[in-house]
């Protein structure tokens, strides 16, 4: 499980970090690590072919400074 402590001073620090003035690129930084795998972000729902069980997978961000999303792709290899 990624450790989510950035995102989590982000998310908490949110209105805080929309009123300072930033560059554009740091604005996209934290929006895309704000909302990753969090249900604004979009979710798939799958189902297994029976129909036993369902699961919800929250996307991710993809964006280049996402630490989550980078931890991602380097353990996927
Ligand atoms: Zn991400």
């Amino acid at each position: 499980m990624p450790n989510r402590l950035l995102q989590s001073v982000f998310r908490a620090y949110r209105s805080e970090l929309d009123q300072q003035r930033q560059p554009l690129k740091n604005r996209k930084a934290i929006d895309a690590i704000t909302a990753c795998r969090f249900p604004e972000m979009g979710v798939s729902t799958y189902r297994c072919a029976q129909g036993h069980d369902t699961w919800e997978h929250y996307h991710s961000c993809r964006h280049r400074s996402c630490y989550l999303c980078a931890e991602h792709r380097r353990l996927s290899g």
